[in-house]
């Protein structure tokens, strides 16, 4: 008789589901601004863990833009070591809870998970938070801070507290340098505070990580805006910086040029959004500082930022909120949660339309938009589909409010007092790939200064690159006595 070759079991990755995350009921979100995504239990962390296939040669590592050991600290979850999986995180990432919560896995980590080819990828992201959120939960507000290198005798100035500057803050203190953070705002963060609301990006999560970097000995120094309190050049000669970090992030908004966009009722994105999450109107009237929405908003765009705007909408206003996309659904560049988030929470959307102009009213405030139908043709420089407009399409939407979220751009208050540091016709810093050194010996620059709006890992990234590069270029130099 032929022995029967007992079949082996299929991994969980191939036949158990990736754990859904619970969430806020909608009635609940559009109540106020609390956290919509609850996070994981240890059970599903476990359950979701323990799909992960611990590849012998891992495709997640690469695919994370800071490299975090992600098959490792999975690995830790699933034997219930929650501290280990925060150790191994916080090697790479100091910003866990941030990342776990922000981060476009699904095209990076999650993207290139091999379960992801046949069956659904391991929540790497959703995983990465449950380790913060449990950390922070566990540690009774204690800081177990690691141990500092002995003073280099270098002073590190890093301009801008957005992620690209809080992580380069991190690496640099970490490697002996004496740091300084000037931020232009009275409040730390960079987008992540004044940009991203708090239903997806509660403040108390980036306040618990200045305060550890404040911990560490980092120097705040907010209200100081570099080019007008003071120059570049001023904080190398007269402040004595021996090396500065360029992370002033792609703030100014970007405007559509369509007639009426000056009228009353327009808001750029990031106007709206910082005036609801830096300025707290969404805690009116215990803050003095109301936001006024209609009843009738128009979201332009379909991005993160349009996303967070038109569910910010729909928490204030109490009427319909559209986005209007000159794409269709295929295109939407945001997260794939928040879109589903803003479908759910009953934002409407207009794909395959472009506004064409701004109607008013005689008090000169909006009073409608006129749009028009797209078809899509060609791809363009950006590798999307290009809209066409369909001609004799056009019509009216009525509206009161209307937020232009098509995008920003650089902002040049940093340069006009410090011309030699170069920049592309955009405004964006140039600066050398591989160190993020710019034009001017000893100023490094990266996040969405080099480049353009991208992400907040990219924005990590590239503070990490940057602190590499300078703890060298700090080595070229004799160290000061202070
Ligand atoms: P920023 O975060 O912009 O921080 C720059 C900081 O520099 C600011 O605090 C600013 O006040 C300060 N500053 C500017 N000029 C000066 C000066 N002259 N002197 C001193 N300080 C100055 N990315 C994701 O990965 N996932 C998301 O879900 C996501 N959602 C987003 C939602 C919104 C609404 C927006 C606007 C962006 C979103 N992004 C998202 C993009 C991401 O937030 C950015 O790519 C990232 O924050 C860039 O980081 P940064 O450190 O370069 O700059
Ligand atoms: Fe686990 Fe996916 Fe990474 Fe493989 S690629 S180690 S399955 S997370």
């Amino acid at each position: 008789m032929v022995e029967q070759k007992e079949k082996k079991p299929k991994p969980k990755g191939m036949t158990v589901p990736r754990q859904h995350m619970p969430e806020l009921p909608v009635e609940e979100r559009l109540k106020g601004f609390r956290e919509v995504a609850l996070g994981y239990t240890e059970e599903s962390a476990r359950i979701e863990a323990e799909r992960c296939l611990q590849c012998k040669v891992p495709h997640c590592i690469p695919g994370c833009p800071v490299n975090i050991d992600i098959p490792r600290f999975i690995q830790q979850i699933a034997e219930g070591d929650y501290m280990g999986a925060a150790e191994t995180i916080k090697k790479d990432n100091f910003m866990p809870a941030i990342c776990g919560r922000v981060c476009q896995q699904e095209n990076q980590c999650e993207a290139v998970c091999v379960l992801a080819k046949k069956y659904e990828s391991v929540a790497v992201g959703r995983l990465e938070r449950f380790v913060a959120d449990w950390e922070s939960a566990h540690s009774d507000g204690r800081m177990s801070l690691p141990k500092l290198p002995p003073p280099s005798g270098h002073k590190v100035g890093v301009i801008g507290s957005g992620p690209a500057g809080l992580t380069a803050a991190f690496d640099l203190r970490m490697a002996g340098h004496e740091v300084t953070i000037f931020e232009g705002l009275h409040k730390p963060g960079g987008v992540l505070t004044y940009g991203i609301p708090e239903f997806r990006m509660p403040n108390p999560i980036i306040e618990e990580n200045v305060k550890y970097l404040l911990a560490l000995g980092v120097e705040l120094r907010c209200d100081f805006v570099v080019g007008l309190t003071a120059t570049v050049d001023q904080l190398m000669t007269e402040e004595g910086y021996d090396a500065l970090f360029i992370a002033t992030g792609a703030g100014l908004p970007k405007f559509l040029y369509l007639e009426g966009e000056n009228l009353c009722g327009v808001f750029s994105a990031n106007e709206f959004l910082t005036r609801v999450n830096l300025m707290e109107s969404y805690k009116f009237p215990e803050r003095d500082t109301p936001m006024i929405i209609g009843t009738n908003v128009a979201i332009i765009g379909a991005g993160n930022t349009a996303m967070d705007a038109s569910r910010t909408a729909r928490r204030l206003s109490k009427g319909r909120v559209r986005i209007i996309y000159r794409r269709s659904i295929h295109e939407v560049p945001a997260r794939a949660e928040e879109f589903e988030h803003a479908q759910q929470e009953g934002v409407e959307f207009l794909f395959l339309t472009a506004p064409v102009r701004i109607l008013g009213n005689e008090n000169g405030w909006v009073r409608a938009i006129e749009v028009q139908k797209c078809d899509l043709g060609e791809p363009d420089e950006s590798g999307r589909a290009r809209p066409v407009p369909i001609e004799g399409s056009n019509y009216i939407i009525e509206l009161d409010t209307i937020i232009n979220a098509v995008g920003t751009s650089s902002n040049k208050t940093l340069f006009q007092t410090a011309p030699d540091i170069a920049r592309d016709k955009r405004g964006y810093v140039i600066a050398d790939p591989e160190t993020l050194a710019t034009s001017k010996p000893g100023v490094y620059a990266g996040g969405d200064i080099v480049g353009g709006g991208a992400t907040v890992i990219k924005a990590m990234g590239d503070g990490r690159t940057a602190a590499k590069a300078i703890n060298e270029y700090l080595k070229t130099l004799a160290p000061k006595e202070r």
